[in-house]
């Protein structure tokens, strides 16, 4: 996955974020009146998805279409490890996961989708169609052609297919730290987008082809609620990325919402998560990355991650930067 954040770095950011460096922004945090509406994502990829989901924000739509369409550009995006163009398992095969939440604790998700372009919109059928929360596998995708979705040709992306090839001379599994913004074959590649439209309402939603090179048969976070993402609209959002299964054995993104419910801010919330993991993980923490990025229902937000060069898109009507989260380790 050598290229995809190049397209983003060469066209995306049309605002100040294009003029300034990434590695220069503190996290800022805002008052709601001045920070309504607003969208946050994860990553580079971010930048593109949220642009988005502020044209829905901004002509008066709902969080939950934002957080839609915004996710949609990256799923698209063919050079992209979110959806159809990312890494495959270890069988060779691209399998995707994502999940979708509203405003009334409505939501939806799908795990180890194949073949089917927009898996958080198969997520939001699930939640709107089907009295479940979470279809996986060939069930999925037979609930995918059910509602109208076409099958895409089970074929590589020509970096997934390099990246795959290089992988099998090896066969081996490692995860490194910040790939995603090494263009480095081992990815955690997510993105996971939060907003709160003009009526003050919080919607969420998580895609990822997961982690690259994965067994077959595994799930991550960004399928589950409460693990890859939560949305408690009297309270806040919150999603997450990096290595899920750090994420799902702490409830990640719900405690970092009930945390951010016992008064604790977007950041300080998103904080003290990162540091249950590593007080979990002990020394192996030195070799994962996991980040999660918030919103409270006062407009504020922050994010937080084990390693640095953590990156999150955030628009509002003031601002459209592409800010390097805070991290455990310096
Ligand atoms: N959280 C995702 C997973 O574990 C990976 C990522 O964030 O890139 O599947």
């Amino acid at each position: 996955m050598l290229h995809r954040r190049k397209f983003i770095r060469a066209g995306a950011l049309s605002s100040l974020a294009s003029l300034l460096p990434v590695a220069s922004f503190a996290i800022k945090e805002k008052a709601a009146s001045s920070a309504l509406p607003i969208v946050l994502s994860t990553w580079d990829i971010g930048v593109a998805a949220n642009k988005a989901a502020w044209e829905v924000l901004q002509s008066g739509g709902k969080a939950l279409d934002a957080v839609e369409k915004g996710v949609m550009v990256s799923e698209a995006e063919i050079s992209c490890c979110v959806g159809l163009g990312g890494n495959p398992d270890r069988e060779g095969i691209v399998t995707l996961d994502a999940c979708i939440m509203d405003d009334a604790f409505n939501c939806g998700g799908v795990a180890a989708l194949e073949q089917i372009k927009h898996p958080i919109s198969v997520a939001r059928k699930v939640m709107e169609k089907t009295p479940h929360v979470l279809l996986v596998g060939t069930g999925a995708q037979q609930f995918a052609l059910s509602e109208g979705f076409t099958l895409e040709p089970q074929k590589l992306s020509d970096d997934a297919q390099k990246a795959y090839e290089k992988w099998l001379k090896k066969s081996q599994y490692q995860p490194k730290i910040n790939i995603e913004n090494k263009g480095n074959e081992f990815d955690h590649d997510t993105i996971g987008m939060i907003a709160m439209d003009k009526h003050g309402n919080l919607s969420g939603s998580c895609t990822t082809s997961g982690l690259g090179f994965k067994m077959r048969g595994r799930v991550g976070d960004s399928p589950i609620i409460g693990a890859g993402l939560y949305v408690d609209n009297e309270v806040g959002a919150c999603t997450a990325t990096g290595q899920g299964e750090d994420v799902i054995r702490v409830a990640g993104s719900s405690a970092v919402v009930e945390a951010m419910r016992n008064g604790l801010s977007p950041e300080a919330a998103c904080k003290k998560m990162i540091e249950r993991i590593v007080s979990i993980k002990k020394d192996k923490a030195k070799s994962i990355q996991v980040a999660f990025i918030a919103i409270s229902k006062d407009g504020q937000y922050g994010a937080y991650a084990i390693q640095p060069g953590f990156s999150f898109a955030v628009t509002t009507p003031q601002t459209n930067l592409l800010i390097k989260a805070k991290s455990y380790y310096p």
